[in-house]
């Protein structure tokens, strides 16, 4: 059984090439204040609790305009949909949910994968922003308030990971020890 897929999606500049960084614990993917600089996937192994699995980082290149940015995303949403076995939906908890965040979760949605939705730049985890409540309208379940640049909540994210993968993955890793 080959290592599970985990896709990182969402709107550029919300910090998903940061969490596969400390996730990877290489600077693998590029980071920059500039929207849209991850040019290509980005794969690297993961690990947690001795599962082993894959990790991709996604993004655009330079989108200009909303538009362009849509097009994008579901260029990448359809990717991890086709590749992936779990889906992290990062959104960005400083902008609140937007249009496009919407738009990309009514996909990702049908695609009946399961789905992840992280809520990142939550840098004070005690102090929940007013309108965080909102991305429960996404319909994805309940977002889970990281910040990827102190490391917070990470635990409870690659728990979650883990525990969607399926079962089987679980079976082998048992196998191998004996
Ligand atoms: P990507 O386009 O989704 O890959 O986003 P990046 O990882 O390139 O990050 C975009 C910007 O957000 C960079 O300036 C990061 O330093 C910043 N950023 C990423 N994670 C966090 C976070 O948890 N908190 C804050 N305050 N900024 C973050
Ligand atoms: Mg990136």
């Amino acid at each position: 059984m080959s290592k599970p897929i985990v896709a990182i999606v969402g709107r550029p500049n919300v910090g998903k090439s940061t969490f596969f960084n400390r996730i990877v614990g290489r600077r693998v993917s590029i980071v920059e204040d500039t929207p849209g600089v991850t040019r290509d996937r980005i794969y690297a192994e993961a690990e947690w609790n001795n599962i082993h699995f894959a990790l991709i980082d996604t993004g655009g290149i330079e989108p200009s305009s909303a538009d362009i940015i849509l097009s994008q995303m579901r260029e990448q949403a359809q990717i991890a949909m086709d590749m992936a076995d779990v889906i992290l939906f990062m959104c960005d908890g400083k902008d609140g949910l937007t249009t496009a965040d919407r738009e990309v979760g009514i996909m990702l949605r049908r695609t009946g994968k399961k789905v992840i939705l992280v809520i990142n730049k939550i840098d004070v985890p005690s102090k929940l922003p007013d309108d965080f409540y909102d991305f429960y309208e996404l319909g994805l379940g309940e977002p889970i308030a990281i910040s990827s640049a102190n490391m917070l909540n990470f635990g409870d994210v690659l728990d979650e990971i883990v525990e969607s993968f399926p079962k089987d993955i679980y079976d082998d890793e048992e196998e191998t020890e004996f």
